[in-house]
């Protein structure tokens, strides 16, 4: 329990501008902000992923100040794939279903189904609670 992860970073593409370049999301803030919507929405989710998880809404990019473009530039080696920073950034849904499915079945949550079915159990408990094992003041 020594380590205490402040700050995830990855890196990101301007769909305009091009640039890439890197940037962070404060761990603690954005767990304790989707914890806090997962409650809030827990009884109208359905096991279903948010139509905002699903249809991600991209960053202001920080060059060119394009608003929905700081797109994640997604490892094509699923093994490296940076799945909390997609996770917290709220862009888990820009994956494809194949990623989607690798991430489920080491989460310990496989199974088959639509990419939405999928995109839900990323928000399972299970990952929630190891997560927040990570981000939890000790
Ligand atoms: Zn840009």
């Amino acid at each position: 329990m020594a380590v205490n992860i402040t700050t995830i970073r990855d890196q990101v593409q301007c769909k305009r501008c091009k640039k890439q370049y890197e940037i962070g999301f404060n761990v603690r803030e954005k767990f304790v902000q989707i914890g806090a919507y997962i409650l809030q929405n827990k009884d109208t989710m359905h096991h279903r992923a948010p139509s905002s998880w699903m249809y991600p809404t991209f960053p202001t990019c920080g060059h060119c100040n394009q608003q929905n473009s700081a797109r994640p530039i997604i490892a094509k080696k699923k093994k490296f794939i940076n799945w909390l920073f997609l996770f917290l950034g709220e862009m888990i849904g820009c994956c494809t279903l194949p990623k989607l499915k690798y991430f489920c079945k080491h989460t310990g949550n496989y199974r088959t189904g639509t990419k939405n079915r999928l995109t839900e159990c990323t928000d399972q408990q299970k990952d929630l609670t190891r997560i927040a094992v990570m981000v939890a003041p000790h």
